[in-house]
């Protein structure tokens, strides 16, 4: 059997695996279905490969720009960094922050639940945004698109960063973006305290409509793709 083949029928067995795990979720209280993809084999063998990556070079650049974001935040400044670790290894065996927060009660007693939830969330935010980051300058991406969950909840400055292009080494400041007295630095999108924006890695230029708004030093502004082509210097 030549290797093509093995690959092949190993893509299969996989294929069915996941859509039995599927199907069999689908009939199950949300709950259960968690507990059901993470027990499945497509679930471990996702799980297996976050983990293996996390036990890697990428890993360690993860952690090294997660505990830099929480020290740039004043809700996570002065949070230890064995409990962020605490945070980012759960989420990544796929806990969520209210579980989490649970766990951390005998941890930090002097917090009530909701900041420890608000931590949580906002530690496994930065977590998300710092791997995005790492795979993408890995493989030569400094750009993405700053994505807001586009509901009445996104706060005012981060609906202006909406489909704007960031380079991933000139974060912008929203609040300053829109005038507002209270500043939170400059930072990426999923940084921020309880943030769900999310950055999509821009790996061409035909992902975007042109001309767009684009970050760059300090404000936003409506490029050309020839612009952006020149101050980015990405090809197509
Ligand atoms: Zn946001």
């Amino acid at each position: 059997m030549t290797m093509g083949l093995i690959v092949f029928l190993f893509m299969i067995v996989l294929a069915v695996l996941y859509t039995l795990a599927r199907m069999q979720a689908g009939k199950l209280p949300v709950r259960k279905q968690r507990v059901v993809l993470k027990q499945s084999t497509s679930g471990n063998i996702i799980y297996r490969g976050l983990n293996g990556e996390m036990s890697g070079p990428v890993g360690t650049e993860v952690r090294r720009l997660l505990r830099e974001s929480c020290l740039q935040s004043p809700l996570t400044a002065t949070i230890p960094n064995s409990i962020i670790e605490n945070i980012h290894t759960n989420s990544l065996q796929g806990k969520r922050a209210d579980e989490i927060a649970a766990g951390l009660m005998a941890l930090l007693p002097d917090m009530d639940y909701e900041q420890l939830e608000s931590i949580a969330r906002t530690i496994i935010g930065k977590a998300s945004t710092a791997l995005d980051r790492v795979r993408s300058e890995k493989i030569g991406i400094h750009w993405y698109v700053w994505e807001t969950c586009q509901d009445v909840r996104v706060r005012k400055s981060h609906r202006k960063m909406q489909g704007v292009l960031v380079a991933w080494n000139d974060p912008p400041s929203p609040e300053r973006l829109v005038g507002e007295k209270i500043e939170y630095g400059n930072y990426h999108a999923g940084e921020s305290i309880e943030c769900r924006c999310c950055s999509l890695p821009l790996a061409d230029l035909s992902e975007v409509r042109w001309p767009h708004r684009v970050y760059q030093r300090g404000s936003i502004q409506r490029m050309t793709r020839v612009q952006f082509k020149q101050i980015s210097g990405m090809s197509e």
